[in-house]
């Protein structure tokens, strides 16, 4: 495991900094959301472009031009649509397409599984200052909160020490 600096706290060329210092590859990476007064999103998209490994210095120099036309590039997609900007600009076709969903991992059984792992002694010592056990995720920001009598089941099967 290593570590990368951040160099601007803008995420596009932090990781251009990641990427050519972790694995000394050049990386052009535009990224941007357009977000209108009322909350919705109008235009959010990135680029992300590598040199293959035999990539001529004249291809190379075309990505570097064609890059910095995505300076505004969540205007640019909420104009265009994604699919445009590549057919048009880059001359691509679309190779495969997928949603994209935020989704997390986490469930009331992995939380329940989590409040076991802490032992009766301790969930018992929790549940007698809070009155209730909370797991929570902090990637979805859901809680799992257990009642003493859930907590009573979950530790059912084992004996009390
Ligand atoms: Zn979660």
């Amino acid at each position: 495991m290593g570590t990368s600096e951040l160099v601007s706290g803008e995420i596009a060329e932090d990781f251009s900094a990641y990427f050519l210092t972790s694995e000394q590859r050049p990386t052009a990476i535009a990224l941007g959301v357009l977000v209108a007064p009322e909350g919705a999103c109008l235009g959010a998209g990135g680029v992300f472009l590598q040199p293959m490994p035999q990539a001529s210095e004249e291809t190379i120099s075309y990505a570097e031009k064609k890059i910095a036309e995505f300076s505004n590039l969540s205007a640019l997609i909420a104009e265009e649509g994604a699919e445009r900007i590549l057919r048009e600009r880059f001359g691509q076709e679309r190779y495969e397409e997928r949603e994209i969903v935020f989704r997390c991992r986490c469930s009331r059984a992995k939380a329940a599984s989590a409040v076991l792992s802490m032992g009766r002694e301790d969930a018992e010592k929790l549940l007698e200052e809070e009155g209730a056990i909370a797991v929570h995720c902090h990637d979805c920001n859901t809680d799992y909160v257990f009642t003493r009598e859930e907590i009573a089941a979950l530790f059912g099967g084992e004996e009390k020490k």
